[in-house]
């Protein structure tokens, strides 16, 4: 156990956790597997106008259903909780009195309105307003008004927020794992607010005091984050926390699957797949979505694939379990470059998983799927479906969409190869060899082929004689799984009702081929 390793996901409850949290999530459980260290969970609610009810609980079932495990948060306990910000609210003033006492914050009385009309203001000459080192010179707050003046606004309880005092001509610079040195100039920086009207901290003032009082060690987050840690490394100086301010690693941007742009939630709609861990059921259809747990995907594949968003071991091997990720992962080995969400490679991954994955195991997995189309099999039937069907298919409800043969009957029969070679003579074969199996001791698929083997050598015929209209026969098509297994899974009775349902069938097929 390494004691100084601790790291925090900090999601705020604003929604449903995009695909691109979850990959955040995964990179910092990995490092602090790897290293031995804490796991956080940090829960970011300050932002009331933004909060969703909902959120939060989707963040922790949607984290479970991967195995993303936390060692400390909401609900787990842990030695510097507590770790929703919304109940650790009164903790956070005295930060921003301490920055305004030291003259690095300040506080702004200009009212919504009076900010609005001057953005407008702003617009009207086609530029864009910022609460800044020049523009607080002009505005409303104790830098400003006379010190009487700002003390009889605090006294009778004028609405006040505290901002960032950020000096004027200077350089911050970040060292960050994955991107290097990155230097912003501090004129380019606005005045962030720090504390708001209603006594709550901003993000910015909340995640920097909780990250140093929860000694976290590495801020590992998105892309999207980077230009406020310039404000944040002003924090941590003019708090005198910088000795141990963390380690920052910011991750590529996720793009769509045609490397155009940054992924967004109304992407899942429009390329047909899933942006988010497991369903989200919002106000209306467009804000509902479903997750990759709807779409049949495993939740190891999806860690698998997401890991390999934006970083790589540097081998050629891709198939990893969660705890041969944690052994590979290393920081330096996250790319820049933005990481393109190919959902065919997502497929990929989930195939490779079902393939590996134990036929009862999956069997288990697909029962929901099949309750849900109304199919009512034993776990066993589920066992020997998923096992005939796993190399053929990329989810698990496609096993019962493409093998909904093994729970219905047939709805179309593949005519080419009976329009080819079928022939009503054939009827007589295929019956005889039929009953011939239906007396066998054990309705099993070696034993099945063997028989097979000798009926055809016994009657001079082919494999090609009877194998693809028994297979159509089973399964409407020549494509499905090894007949023999086929048969030992749907057993002797129900082979020989779809024998003779299908018989007219082809037969029609025929009748059509010789008028036409
Ligand atoms: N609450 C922020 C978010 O929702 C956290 C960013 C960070 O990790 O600092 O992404």
């Amino acid at each position: 156990m390494n004691e100084k390793i601790r790291l925090r996901f900090a999601p705020s409850p604003t929604g449903p956790l995009h695909i691109g949290g979850v990959r955040t999530a995964l990179y910092n459980y990995l490092f602090v597997k790897k290293m031995g260290g804490t796991l956080i969970l940090r829960i970011e609610d300050t932002d009331q106008e933004r909060y969703i009810a909902g959120a939060e609980s989707y963040i922790i079932e949607s984290l479970k259903w991967l195995g993303i495990e936390f060692d400390e948060g909401p609900g787990i306990g842990g030695d510097v909780g507590p770790y929703r910000q919304s109940e650790r609210k009164s903790l956070y003033g005295k930060y921003a009195l301490q920055l305004v006492e030291s003259g690095h914050a300040y506080y702004a009385f200009d009212t919504k309105e009076e900010l609005d009309a001057i953005r407008t203001e702003y617009e009207g000459r086609k530029e864009t307003f910022r609460y800044d080192g020049i523009t607080r010179q002009q505005l409303k707050n104790s830098l400003t008004l006379p010190e009487e003046a700002v003390k009889i606004r605090l006294e009778s309880g004028a609405p006040y927020t505290i901002r960032l005092k950020v000096p004027r001509d200077e350089e911050v610079l970040i060292n960050d794992v994955v991107r290097g040195e990155v230097v912003f100039q501090t004129n380019e920086l606005d005045d962030r607010i720090l504390l708001k009207g209603d006594g709550m901290p901003t993000y910015h003032l909340a995640n920097i005091v909780d990250d140093h009082l929860m000694k976290i060690s590495h801020v590992v987050r998105g892309e999207e984050w980077l230009p406020s840690t310039a404000h944040h490394i002003l924090l941590y100086r003019f708090l005198s926390w910088e000795d141990t301010m963390p380690q920052f690693a910011h991750l590529p941007l996720i793009l769509r699957p045609n490397g155009k742009g940054k992924l967004s939630k109304r992407d899942g709609a429009k390329f047909g797949m899933p942006v988010f861990p497991i369903s989200w059921e919002g106000k209306n259809a467009e804000d509902s979505f479903e997750g990759f747990r709807e779409f049949g995907f495993m939740p190891e594949a999806v860690l698998n694939f997401l890991a390999f968003l934006g970083w790589n071991p540097g081998t050629e091997q891709e198939i990893f379990s969660l705890s041969e990720l944690a052994e590979a992962f290393t920081l330096d080995r996250i790319s820049k470059a933005g990481a393109r969400f190919d959902f065919e490679k997502a497929s990929w991954f989930n195939q490779q998983y079902l393939i590996q994955t134990d036929n009862a195991e999956l069997g288990q997995l697909l029962k929901p799927f099949a309750e849900e189309k109304g199919y009512e099999v034993s776990d066993e039937y589920l066992t020997a479906v998923a096992g005939m069907m796993k190399e053929r298919v990329n989810t698990l409800p496609e096993i019962v969409e493409t093998g909904y043969y093994f729970f219905e009957p047939i709805r179309e029969y593949e005519e080419k190869m009976i329009r080819k070679k079928w022939n009503p003579d054939r009827q007589t074969a295929l019956l005889n060899l039929n009953q011939q199996l239906e007396n066998l001791p054990e309705y099993q698929a070696e034993k099945l082929e063997a028989s097979t083997k000798e009926f055809l050598e016994a009657n001079s015929l082919g494999f090609g004689d009877v194998f693809p209209f028994y297979r159509i026969a089973l399964s409407g098509t020549t494509k499905g799984p090894a007949l023999f297994e086929m048969m030992e899974a749907l057993g002797t009775e129900e082979v020989k009702k779809r024998l003779l349902t299908a018989f007219p069938a082809f037969d029609e097929v025929f009748t059509k081929k010789i008028n036409s």
